[in-house]
């Protein structure tokens, strides 16, 4: 019997790339090809753009599963393997190793995502600095806003950073955002946007501290005392960083695949190892022309997605990125980035 596709993850990129298998195998009447699934998570399918606007529709943690992964795995007929460490990657051998036992792979996906980037922060609370960049994150956070008003100290003024503190705000928080450049979304739109952006959040319960970084998080005796480069010290209850992602390639390095700032594939979305295949916030798509050639975005893992699951199936197709911009979910003054690289 021919061994499985094997696809590691379960975010968009991975259950993308199995629906659209599932649709061309339909479409051509084909035979299902044998998937299996392994993720580190439970597998339950989400929108992750829904963990930054459902404060303000009151969605909780379990509302925002849009499909449970029992049902993901039993309609697209996946071998599901959740709550599974990865242990290694014997691409020789195609066989995944892992603390659920070997996998034997035909082809491998590797639909790993990214990591929140962390810097170093003095501080006895420092530990407790959140990051929301999955499910089980937001849980965490929406946990701790529970109760009275909260107030939320953000590390970062991009996409995420924006995003959050608007949702806080329209949730009944407020928020204070610390970035070292000297706007909100510096690095994706223009001064005056910016300055609109904010001057439209401030009344609506959002502090802005442009030109300076979060020192310090201190236990105190209301909460988490967060202190600035600059000096100024204020209390908050949660502090959240919303500083950027790195992508997940640890696992791809050590399989000897290449690697730069994600794993590099080709237009074919093949790492450097013919039978390994990378999509979403883990790849590197090397062929893309211009400085940045990660994409953590929701329009170029549909687009990759739906290119891998037509190369799988023996027809070979090179990914095509058209524009794809991308919307800021900041309601208070919607914005809409023409294209983010
Ligand atoms: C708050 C927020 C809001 C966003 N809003 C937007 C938006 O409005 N528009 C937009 O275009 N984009 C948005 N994005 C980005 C977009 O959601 C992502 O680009 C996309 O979801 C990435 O999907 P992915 O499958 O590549 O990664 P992920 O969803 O991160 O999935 C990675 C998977 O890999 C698994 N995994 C990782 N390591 C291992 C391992 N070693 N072993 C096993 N499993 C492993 C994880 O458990 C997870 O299941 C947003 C992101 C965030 C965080």
């Amino acid at each position: 019997m021919t061994a499985p596709i094997v696809i590691i993850g379960s975010g968009l990129a991975a259950w993308s790339t199995v629906r659209e298998l599932r649709k061309l195998e339909a479409l051509s009447s084909m035979a299902l090809q044998p998937i299996t699934l392994i993720c580190a998570d439970n597998g339950d399918f989400y929108a992750k753009p829904t963990l930054s606007n459902a404060l303000a529709q009151k969605r909780t943690p379990a509302q925002l599963v849009t499909t449970p992964a029992a049902k993901m795995a039993e309609t697209q007929n996946v071998t599901l393997v959740a709550n599974t460490s990865i242990h290694k990657i014997n691409a020789a051998a195609r066989v995944v190793q892992t603390d659920k036992g070997d996998f034997s792979y035909d082809r491998l996906v590797l639909a790993l995502g990214a990591s929140p980037i962390r810097v170093p922060v003095d501080g006895d609370a420092s530990d407790r600095i959140l990051s929301v960049n999955s499910l089980t994150d937001f849980a965490i956070f929406h946990a701790k806003l529970e109760g009275s008003p909260k107030h939320v100290a953000i590390m970062g003024a991009g996409l995420i950073g924006c995003e959050f503190a608007n949702d806080l705000v329209l949730g009944g928080h407020t928020a204070s955002v610390v970035d070292p450049a000297p706007r909100a979304l510096a690095a994706l739109i223009d001064e005056g946007t910016s300055l609109e952006l904010q001057a439209k959040l401030a009344p609506l319960g959002v502090t802005w501290h442009f030109g300076t970084a979060v020192s310090q998080a201190q236990q105190g005796l209301q909460g988490i005392s967060v202190t600035l480069t600059n000096g100024k010290i204020f209390d908050a209850d949660v502090v959240l960083s919303a500083i950027g992602l790195r992508p997940n390639v640890q696992l791809a390095k050590d399989a000897g695949l290449t690697t730069d700032r994600g794993i590099v594939v080709n237009e074919l979305l093949q790492t450097s190892n013919e039978h390994i295949f990378a999509l979403g916030d883990c790849a590197q798509y090397g062929f893309v022309s211009g400085k940045i050639q990660v994409l953590p975005y929701v329009m170029p893992v549909m687009h990759a997605s739906r290119a891998l699951a037509s190369t799988l199936l023996g027809k070979p197709q090179p990914v095509r990125f058209p524009a794809m911009p991308v919307r800021v979910k900041t309601p208070a003054h919607p914005i809409t980035v023409a294209s983010p690289v």
